[in-house]
């Protein structure tokens, strides 16, 4: 049997873990992965794969709701909570205990997928939590595995705020992605925000259409009330607010970010520097403070996407096995706010190109002018690209849409490959369909014939 070309070691089995480990086994490593709770990790079990298992469920409710003006009749439900046409009558609802037990089940079933997918590519797995010795070996459960090569992915845990006091930073994304699921499952949703308006650091027109069609489904939107303090009161909560108001619910829901998961994993001995946070310092190729130790994911707090955690992890591997690398290029980081409508974006920012940072020629199309939108009743949303006004190479967007998190992928490829509209706009989109706004959109960026500006 050929020697491998290095020893990997690797603590934590989430995209950050998993997504290196599969790269260094292709590049012919041996790999070792140390996972505490379960392959995937929080964001398979705990974060992405249930909260947009969960949505999966309230986004149809979303359309259910809407069907009558497509000309639908519900005239009742099935025992499985379907709709049966010629039943009893009686509104759509959701089974709450089928629904969480759909949620669990899928997360255990990916995180399954992980783990077969890594032992078909030889990497062994020990479940147990681990630490470093050293920067050239890791131990768990007393035993020690030596490695050329660590990688640190242990990600992060939600922040706990002592008493639960909510330090009134409300209405970021987890907290508006589960506002925008519960109001479609049928709970009565109240948003508390600090700032004047929902997701105050996203694209301000995306925000808007999006606490608009909250305000109008009946969410209540609390802008710039700061929650000063949370406490069980009965069966429920009591959100006391900073003007001395008081919101009352069956539960209350904190999303106030996340800390790394960097203690006790003898960092300082292994020479591995944290930030004043705690999340470990890395380069652009996931390299840390120490020789042979890189890091990738929630625990370094560059941008938490299990994404960017994966991306992070290949570079680190790709580097390390001496392969070509390009480094972590963050402004072309795909995103999505999984909110009904959702809204994704990449590259440049409006708040970028508003501030003078950016030179841009923009365009925003409204949805509600796409053929498409309009069979399927979508009303809320737009396209908007952002274009360098001499080149007209895309240098970023913003869809605001259902699935905009599908659709983004188009400005995405043309932002990475440095596109132009031209092409952008050569480029054939079905009719009708809501990427024709895209490729629409380009066409009104592309410069006349002959303006040689
Ligand atoms: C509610 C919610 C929804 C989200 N939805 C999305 C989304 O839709 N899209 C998206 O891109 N991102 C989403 N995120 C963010 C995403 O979940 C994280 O960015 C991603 O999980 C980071 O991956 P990771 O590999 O760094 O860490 P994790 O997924 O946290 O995995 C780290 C693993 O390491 C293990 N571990 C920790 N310490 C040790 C140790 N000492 N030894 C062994 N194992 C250890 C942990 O048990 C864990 O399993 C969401 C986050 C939240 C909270």
């Amino acid at each position: 049997m050929s020697q491998p070309r290095a020893d990997v070691a690797i603590l934590g089995g989430g995209p950050g873990g998993y997504e290196a480990a599969l790269v260094a086994a292709q590049l012919g490593a041996r790999v070792t992965v140390v996972e505490a709770d379960g392959l995937g990790g929080a964001c398979v079990l705990t974060d992405c794969v249930p909260s947009k298992t969960l949505i999966a469920t309230s986004e149809t409710m979303g359309i259910l709701a809407g069907s009558a003006s497509l000309g639908i009749r519900i005239e009742g439900q099935d025992g499985r909570g379907r709709p049966r046409p010629g039943g009893p009558g009686g509104p759509v609802t959701v089974d709450a205990v089928r629904l969480n037990d759909r949620v669990k089940a899928l997360a255990v079933a990916q995180s399954a997928d992980v783990a077969a997918r890594l032992a078909a590519e030889g990497v062994e797995v020990i479940a147990g939590r681990g630490g470093l010795v050293g920067s050239h070996a890791v131990v768990v459960d007393g035993r020690e595995i030596s490695a050329g090569v660590v990688l640190l992915a242990t990600g992060g845990v939600p922040r706990q705020l002592p008493g639960a006091e909510p330090d009134g930073e409300g209405s970021g994304v987890t907290g508006a992605e589960f506002a925008s699921a519960y109001q479609a499952l049928g709970s009565r949703v109240t948003l508390i925000s600090s700032r004047d308006r929902v997701l105050p650091n996203e694209d301000q027109d995306a925000a808007m259409v999006v606490e608009d069609v909250f305000r109008r489904r009946g969410m209540t939107v609390l802008s710039r009330s700061r929650a000063a303090g949370v406490k069980r009161e009965g069966r429920g909560v009591a959100v006391t607010l900073a003007d001395g108001r008081t919101v009352r619910g069956s539960h209350g829901l904190l999303t106030v970010g996340v800390v790394p998961a960097t203690r006790d994993l003898g960092l300082d001995q292994a020479g591995v520097k944290l930030d004043d946070r705690g999340f470990v310092t890395v380069d652009k190729v996931s390299r840390t403070s120490a020789a042979g130790v890189y890091a990738a994911g929630d625990c370094t707090g560059i941008m938490m996407l299990a994404s960017v955690a994966a991306m992070q992890g290949r570079i680190a591997m790709w580097h390390a096995l001496g392969e070509a690398v390009q480094p972590l290029r963050l402004s072309h980081v795909a995103a999505t706010i999984f909110t009904e409508p959702e809204i994704a974006t990449v590259g440049v920012s409006q708040a970028a190109v508003d501030s003078g940072q950016v030179e841009a020629s923009t365009v925003k199309l409204p949805l509600a002018t796409n053929a498409r939108a309009k069979m399927q009743g979508f009303r809320d949303g737009f396209v908007k690209l952002f274009a360098r006004p001499r080149t007209g190479t895309v240098i970023g967007g913003v869809v605001v849409a259902p699935r905009a998190s599908e659709l983004i992928l188009a400005v995405s490829l043309a932002v990475e490959q440095m596109l132009t509209v031209d092409q952008m706009a050569h480029t054939f989109a079905v009719y009708p369909s809501l990427s024709g706004s895209l490729t629409e959109a380009a066409r009104r960026l592309m410069r006349p014939v002959g303006d040689g500006a």
